[in-house]
């Protein structure tokens, strides 16, 4: 149902009055983790007055260490509607089980599915049920068929919203986080008719060349690019040394030519 071959034309994701998948890359942006209102706030508005309509932050975080900061829960879903709706954005959160997706329902635009969830097929077949689109990211060990299979369970089920991304494999190289699958991108928009992201962030785990990583990724085809923004990115309580500054974001979308201010 996800290829291209049932389906010529793109499929469009419709969020109110916003559209991925359609001739202008979206930006999505915000912290690892929400984390407080203030830092929320600060983040959304610098986000607002650059043009930028989906905020990202998660609620709940799939940490690696069970000691490490989990994220704030329902209260960080609360919290991030709340600043969302001061500055008229978008919210994207991920949830890694039936349970947070029942939560999340009333707060979140866009339902994340991280890396590690990919395979998750029961989580799969709840967001495949839900009536909001499915942000579905690539697994760190997955090849490209596997993820379309895992689009194929959440498009079976009904919800045919989904936005692919690409966030970085596993490799032997170690001066990035991942090793970002650049053909990725031009190959899912061969074989399916669904958006394409690329998370800038995740993928090369550093701020260095996050520019030229985004030009690559938008000249390959990309639908729009994820990056972690973070108005103290050093007292961040996840992905600190990824997260860009308010600064560094906007010499971002300036360098892509993105802008495009609100106030
Ligand atoms: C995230 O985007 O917050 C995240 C945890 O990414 P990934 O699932 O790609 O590791
Ligand atoms: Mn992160």
């Amino acid at each position: 149902l996800v290829s291209r071959e049932m389906k010529k034309e793109d499929t469009k994701i419709v969020v109110g009055d916003l559209v991925i998948g359609g001739k202008i890359p979206v930006m999505i942006a915000g912290p690892c983790a929400v984390e407080s209102r203030e830092q929320m706030k600060a983040v959304a508005s610098e986000l607002n007055r650059l043009g930028v309509s989906f905020l990202r932050g998660g609620a709940f975080k799939p940490r690696t260490s069970p000691y490490s900061f989990q994220g704030l829960g329902r209260e960080g879903l609360r919290l991030m509607r709340e600043v969302a709706d001061e500055y008229g954005m978008k919210v994207v959160s991920e949830v890694m089980s039936a349970e947070q997706l029942e939560l999340a329902e009333e707060y979140v635009d866009i339902f994340q599915i991280g890396a590690r969830n990919m395979q998750n097929f029961e989580l799969l077949k709840e967001v495949g049920n839900a009536k909001k689109p499915v942000l579905l990211k690539r697994g760190f060990m997955a090849t490209l068929e596997e993820l379309m299979l895992a689009a194929e369970y959440i498009y079976a089920r009904g919800n045919t919203q989904i936005i692919l991304c690409e966030r970085g494999i596993r490799t032997f190289e170690h001066w990035t986080r991942n090793t970002l699958d650049l053909s990725a991108v031009p190959i899912l928009k061969l074989k399916t008719h669904l958006p394409v992201i690329v998370d800038v962030s995740h993928s090369t785990g550093r701020k260095d060349i996050i520019l030229p990583i985004s030009k690559a990724a938008l000249a390959a085809g990309a639908d729009g690019l994820m990056v972690e923004v973070h108005n103290n990115p050093a007292i961040a309580r996840s992905d600190a040394h990824q997260q860009l500054n308010l600064e560094e974001f906007a010499s971002l979308m300036e360098g892509l030519g993105l802008i495009k201010k609100n106030k």
